[in-house]
């Protein structure tokens, strides 16, 4: 039988090991030259001006995000049960509540219209994820954030590079977009996260937080005129910085994206074609002028498929190939449905995506000959 296909790998090329050995080589393997030239280059791919504040994830990013627009005890954040516990637990951190709402059954992302019904006096925030790759309703979640005067802080860890409406995820009109480069995400540094924005205050105050609360970073501390040893600490920061040799990794993860998404995007067209015969349901590609990052291809199995979808794993597995759910929706989960007492009622969409979604392998790293592997497995599995 041919090797386990895993579910994700990075795509780490010789120009990435090569960098990662110069920065060693260097002396400087914190956040350095290497920081500085990543978040230029990546704040320049995205375009419009924008800040760009690399931090060692996209966790860390997205507090940092909630930090600078002051959220605090007793506000509310709205977000979706269909996430990544990342998404909620930094609301937490401000002990500000999270306020859970269904997904869109059409687009598996954060439904506009609960957004607006969830709205009450101490709600503060909004936190879109734009699942799989695929942006949400943004227009929709921007003129309601303005209604209610509420920011908008997108959870993009899958969206990179997402277009919603022929613009750049990372340049809407949001506070903050926040990136993931974590090791299974679309470009990877092992851990690490960009917070972009186009505030410049924001850009500054994350800046001092990532890293303790100090107004200068150690780079600067280094390159500037005022005294090597002088800094100051403004606030009881974090330790949130990117070190350099992840950045190496990810000035040249940067500079292969738009290749690696066309890459995704080839598979995903592929298994669209070759899957459309059996008892799955296929992903949204969008609406006109989006373009997906496909992070996940994620299938669901119907009410004519023969198996449900936990067997449909387990044989998956068994076909040495490997796969994943995304996502135990927050509302299943026993600290956040103990809480706030959540009940998978309140969600039936989530609910109903989780019960029937499988995510197949989509990575650069995989070959046709792997995927062919995959289609043939769900063939034969699902199939008539
Ligand atoms: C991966 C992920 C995060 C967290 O990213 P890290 O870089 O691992 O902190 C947040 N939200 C979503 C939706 C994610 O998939």
């Amino acid at each position: 039988m041919a090797a386990f296909l895993p579910f994700a790998l990075p795509d780490i090329g010789e120009e990435e090991i090569a960098e990662v050995v110069h920065t060693l080589r260097s002396g400087w393997i914190t956040t350095g030259p290497k920081t500085k030239q990543f978040e230029d280059d990546f704040a320049l791919y995205l375009g419009d001006g924008v800040h760009a504040v690399a931090v060692n994830s996209a966790t860390a990013g997205l507090h940092l995000a909630l930090e600078a627009i002051g959220i605090k005890e007793g506000d509310e954040v709205i977000t979706t049960t269909h996430t990544f516990t990342a998404s909620a637990e930094i609301v937490r951190y401000f002990g500000a509540d999270p306020i859970f709402v269904d997904i869109d059954p059409d687009t598996y992302c954060i439904d506009a219209d609960a957004i607006e019904d969830a709205i009450t006096s101490k709600t503060r925030a909004i936190i879109p994820v734009h699942y799989g790759g695929l942006a949400c309703d943004m227009n929709r979640i921007q003129d309601i954030a303005k209604r209610y005067n509420l920011a908008v802080v997108e959870d993009a860890a899958h969206a990179f590079p997402t277009l919603y409406g022929g613009k750049v995820v990372g340049t809407l009109e949001s506070v903050c977009a926040i990136f993931s480069f974590y090791a299974t995400k679309t470009i990877a540094t092992g851990e690490g996260g960009m917070l972009v924005t186009r505030d410049s205050r924001i850009a500054a105050r994350a800046r001092v937080m990532r890293l303790h609360g100090i107004d200068r970073d150690a780079f600067d501390r280094y390159t500037s005129d005022r005294p090597a040893w002088y800094y100051q600490v403004v606030a009881p920061g974090f330790k949130y910085n990117m070190t350099d040799l992840a950045a190496a990794l990810g000035i040249h993860q940067l500079r292969k994206a738009a290749q690696f998404r066309q890459r995704r995007a080839e598979i995903a067209a592929r298994y669209d074609k070759e899957l459309r015969a059996l008892p799955l349901r296929l992903p949204p590609d969008g609406a006109p002028g989006d373009e997906h990052a496909w992070h996940l291809y994620v299938v669901q199995v119907t009410h004519d498929s023969p198996i449900n979808r936990d067997e449909l794993i387990r044989k998956l597995f068994e076909a040495g190939i490997g796969c994943s759910v995304h996502y135990i929706p927050l509302h299943q989960q026993p600290y956040w449905r103990e809480r706030y007492h959540l009940t998978p009622e309140q969600f039936p969409n989530s609910q109903r995506l989780y019960e029937g979604c499988v995510s197949l392998p989509i990575y650069t790293k995989m070959s046709d000959a792997d995927q062919t592997r995959v289609i043939e497995a769900l063939r034969s599995i699902v199939g008539k």
